[in-house]
């Protein structure tokens, strides 16, 4: 806990890297953590359990925490040290751990002593940087999409957490293979590209190599090998790596010979310890078309999901991205209102954010709501498109040649009574009804029936391919 004089390495992101680690920046970053937690759990959460939590320091990457009990320990343990993490994480870019312990230091004024001093960082070593295989997948990297660019909220939480995971220890039992999936625009490519940022920077101790790909680009390189008697190297190209990513897997459906390839490769890594990450757009058990020894294999290690963003999370990303461009203040008004208006997918809200600051450099002018509205209508009025029940019910009667009425009556036979369900499905998915208030539109049933279509429906696309593309059918026009 002593100082070990020079050589300190860059402890704090917001400041040189050869200043010395101000204490009061790292109160300061603990304060606005714990304002963040305390407003996500709640007050009488945070006052029961983490209130009494004691900045002890950072050493080395580790953010020290104490509480004055076992049973407090092991409970903030258990429910909070993830986003604990994610928050010290997001403020301080030096930090990957927090080690939550017992004890009763008083948290002094200040925070005071004892604050650890980071350790000095070892030498860096620029002419051994990571091994990188195959740079040119690596050249793909973009490189707006890293840990520190990537706003964390409860809908991707888990899945941040599981990736930085990877990143710091790559093949650690129960994270092998990483399975990240969710909807468009959600950041699934975003957190792949993170990983595959962090395991290759020159500094990492262990060098990593990693190869990243899109499931069509390793298809095509597959099926290239195959044309050139070259699959031999491939194989051993592919073989040859710590750590495999392979973004949007979903693409590998019903793509027989590349899957089976993939499923090679994928048992031969993991068999000898080596790091797989996969992302698609449903999870394992969802990605109908996929040989079932193929999807066990992937169901087995980490599976996290990027759910649909909360309007708290679009506000942060808008944030985020606002403050780092140089467009100057942009209203909270306007933030909240975009965050309010596109809801599905962030690369479309980035996008509407993007024409609002090109729009404000290029004129000149302050951005105000009205300008905003007037700028984006055309995108805002797409948004503004919103699925009605009756319309659902109409799309459902129709592709399944069935009448309206007997989406509200109360006729049984399988042949009305499933339609009627994939409806109720499509309600609960595409509008913000309720349950009992989607039940009322379909001859007022009970929520409880409601729900039962719901979960049919999903066992149902899990397990039927051609019922599944169905219903994606059906989402999709109505959607459009
Ligand atoms: P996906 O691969 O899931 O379709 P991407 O990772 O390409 O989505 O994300 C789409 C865009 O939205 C990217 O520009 C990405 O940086 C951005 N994005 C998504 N989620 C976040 C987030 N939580 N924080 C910051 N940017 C995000
Ligand atoms: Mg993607």
């Amino acid at each position: 806990m002593s100082d070990s004089g020079g050589n300190k390495r860059e402890a704090f992101s917001d400041q040189p890297p050869s200043a010395t680690p101000d204490i009061h920046i790292l109160a300061a970053q603990w304060a606005r953590v714990r304002g963040r937690l305390q407003a996500e759990v709640g007050e009488l959460d945070y006052r029961t359990w983490l209130r009494q939590m004691v900045l002890i320091g950072l050493a080395e990457d580790e953010i020290t925490v104490e509480l004055p009990s076992r049973f407090l320990r092991d409970w903030v343990t258990s429910h909070y040290q993830a986003r604990l993490t994610a928050l010290w994480q997001a403020e301080n870019r030096a930090v990957r751990r927090v080690e939550i312990s017992v004890g009763t230091r008083q948290p002094a004024p200040g925070l005071a002593e004892p604050l650890v001093v980071p350790a000095p960082a070892p030498e860096p070593e620029p002419a051994s940087p990571a091994r990188v295989e195959d740079r040119s997948e690596l050249g793909a990297l973009d490189p707006r999409f890293k840990f520190d660019s990537f706003v964390v909220g409860k809908p991707n939480e888990f899945a941040y957490a599981c990736a930085r995971r990877v990143a710091e220890k790559p093949a650690s039992q129960g994270f092998n293979p990483l399975f990240l999936y969710g909807g468009v625009g959600l950041g699934k490519t975003h957190l792949m590209h993170a990983i595959a940022w962090d395991l290759t920077q020159p500094s990492r101790a262990e060098p990593v190599s990693v190869a990243y790909m899109s499931a069509e680009r390793f298809m095509h390189r597959f099926i290239g090998a195959l044309k050139s008697h070259s699959t031999l190297a491939f194989k051993e190209q592919m073989r040859g790596v710590d750590v495999l990513m392979i973004d949007d897997l979903q693409f590998l459906i019903n793509k027989d010979a590349t899957q089976e390839e993939f499923f090679h490769t994928f048992n031969a890594l993991v068999e000898s310890g080596k790091q797989i990450v996969v992302s698609a757009d449903k999870s394992p058990s969802d990605l109908s078309g996929l040989e079932e020894r193929v999807r066990t294999r992937l169901g087995c290690g980490m599976v996290a999901d990027l759910h649909a963003t909360t309007f708290e999370l679009r506000v942060s990303i808008l944030e985020a991205k606002a403050a780092a461009s140089n467009a100057g203040a942009i209203p909270m008004k306007v933030l909240e209102f975009l965050a309010h208006k596109i809801t599905s997918n962030v690369r479309e809200l980035e996008g509407a954010l993007n024409r609002l600051i090109a729009h404000a450099n290029l004129f000149g002018r302050a951005i105000t709501l009205e300008s905003t509205q007037e700028l984006l209508h055309d995108i805002l009025k797409a948004h503004d498109r919103r699925v009605t029940i009756e319309e659902i019910q109409r799309k459902v009667a129709e592709h399944y040649n069935m009448r309206l009425t007997d989406m509200t009556s109360a006729r049984r036979a399988r042949a009305v009574a499933r339609p009627r369900q994939v409806a109720m499905y499509l309600a609960k998915q595409l509008t913000s009804r309720s349950l009992p208030e989607i039940g009322r539109k379909f001859g007022n049933r009970d929520h409880t029936t409601v729900m039962h279509a719901c979960s049919r429906v999903a066992e149902l696309i899990a397990t039927d391919g051609a019922f599944a593309d169905d219903v994606d059918l059906l989402r999709r026009m109505l959607e459009s």
